[in-house]
């Protein structure tokens, strides 16, 4: 992945040029539902920092950053309810994952049983791949 893109549609959010149904706000990191749900809860994370990927962050950001991100991450899914029942975190990073938006984010869901990780996995039992 390249630079990072000041127009992407997550830093127009964290500028408040576009609105965001905000769940959570830390000097670290913003919280906000998903805009196209994937279950009864779908919330994403995000890092304040300019950071276009996990592989970005995680070489790049500082260590109150890392963890801010992170504690953001747990807060939320408590303050949503999801500790109980149990929930899904994610991160798409680059064009295997389709990430689609270059600003970090994590998307947490929930509300539901989730079913299998990967649809249609294609790593049988032996986690050998089959092409
Ligand atoms: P990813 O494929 O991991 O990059 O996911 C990007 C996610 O951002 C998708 O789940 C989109 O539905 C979500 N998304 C895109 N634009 C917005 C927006 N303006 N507000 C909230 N979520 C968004």
């Amino acid at each position: 992945m390249t630079g990072y893109d000041d127009n992407n549609i997550f830093a127009r959010i964290l500028r408040g040029e576009l609105p965001c149904g905000k769940v959570h706000e830390t000097d670290y990191a913003l919280a906000f539902h998903d805009i196209n749900p994937q279950a009864p809860v779908h919330v994403l994370v995000i890092p304040k920092g300019k950071f276009v990927s996990m592989d970005d962050f995680c070489r790049n950001a500082s260590a109150e950053e890392i963890a801010g991100l992170w504690r953001a991450v747990g807060e939320v899914a408590r303050t949503l309810g999801l500790v109980e029942g149990g929930y899904r975190i994610l991160a798409n990073h680059g064009g295997h994952a389709h990430q689609e938006v270059p600003h970090l984010h994590i998307h947490i869901l929930g509300g539901r049983p989730l079913g299998p990780m990967l649809e249609g996995g294609d790593v049988p039992p032996d986690g050998t791949f089959t092409r």
